[in-house]
């Protein structure tokens, strides 16, 4: 059975009482509505760590709408059936006040490095001051030896990677591949408001990321993004950017030869649903 635990207290008690010498927590932390993306990442926690803890929380204050907000799936009942096999420990549910008993403002003003400012950054203002602030207030909670992030949001675990690193804290970031519907697309909360055919027709992403990686030693940036926007400029399908970035400092690069870490990563409108995706075109570490 797994352990559900709603407030901060409980779970410290738990963590205090558990945690012997040599004991290690992953953490797993989540929006909900999971699906085989947060699976696997639970999964290689449960495989490397001593004690798994996901956390199941709709972090308001990195949504910058207030619509997507409240469209946003919450299905708890589900999400603890699916977690069942994978053996996690505890299933961390807080309502708002346990994270943020200071007000939603309290803790957002963390330093980003700049890595704010590009793709998602641009589109979302502030969205990522909102997950910085979460992941910082639930590291300070869970206090775990690793933390296990999804390369689907690849800005994201960019930016918490930097914030781990400035703030000095102890925790490591496991990044796990994207795991994708048998078409291509990539698995992701949002994909439950897309119709049938509509979800059908998102291999167009995927298979344009492919197509990018596959032409890029043979057209310039600039064609592969104009390349990659017109492929996908079909409906119902609206792009709202390719962008090529160096996969360390997210800038956009000018040519690939002259980078070691080069990413692809886009975001499309599918009907009034917004998709996102990426695919490591380079990466010589
Ligand atoms: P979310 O619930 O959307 O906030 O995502 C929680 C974690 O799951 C984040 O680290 C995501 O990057 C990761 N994740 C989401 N979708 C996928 C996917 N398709 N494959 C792998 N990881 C994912």
């Amino acid at each position: 059975m797994i352990l559900v635990i709603d407030n901060t207290k409980d779970l410290r008690t738990w963590i205090n009482f558990n945690k012997k010498k040599d004991a290690t927590i992953g953490f797993v932390p989540t929006m909900g509505s999971l699906h085989e993306g947060h699976i696997t990442l639970t999964q290689k926690s449960k495989k490397q760590n001593t004690f798994t803890i996901v956390s199941i929380f709709v972090n308001p204050t990195q949504f910058n709408h207030k619509q997507d907000l409240i469209k946003y799936p919450r299905t708890l009942g589900a999400d603890l059936e699916m977690l069942k096999p994978t053996g996690v420990d505890i299933v961390f549910a807080p309502s708002v006040f346990e994270i943020y008993p200071k007000g939603n403002h309290y803790g957002a003003d963390i330093n980003l490095g700049g890595l704010d400012k590009y793709m998602e950054g641009a589109f979302r203002p502030g969205h990522f001051k909102g997950v910085a602030q979460v992941v910082k207030r639930l590291l300070e909670i869970v206090t775990p030896d690793r933390l296990y992030m999804g390369q689907k949001d690849f800005q994201q675990f960019t930016i918490i990677n930097y914030m781990l690193k400035n703030l000095k804290i102890n925790t490591k970031l496991i990044v796990c591949p994207i795991i994708r519907e048998s078409n291509g697309l990539a698995m992701s909360s949002r994909n439950v408001r897309l119709s049938p055919e509509t979800k059908e027709k998102a291999s167009v992403i995927y298979k344009t990321l492919k197509a990018v990686k596959k032409y890029q030693h043979t057209k310039s940036i600039t064609e592969l993004c104009q390349y990659g926007i017109k492929k996908l400029s079909v409906k119902p399908f609206k792009p709202e950017y390719l962008t090529i970035v160096d996969g360390h400092t997210l800038h956009p690069i000018t040519d690939i030869n002259n980078s070691t870490y080069a990413v692809a990563c886009l975001a499309v409108w599918a009907d009034d649903v917004r998709l996102i995706d990426n695919i490591i075109l380079k990466n010589e570490i």
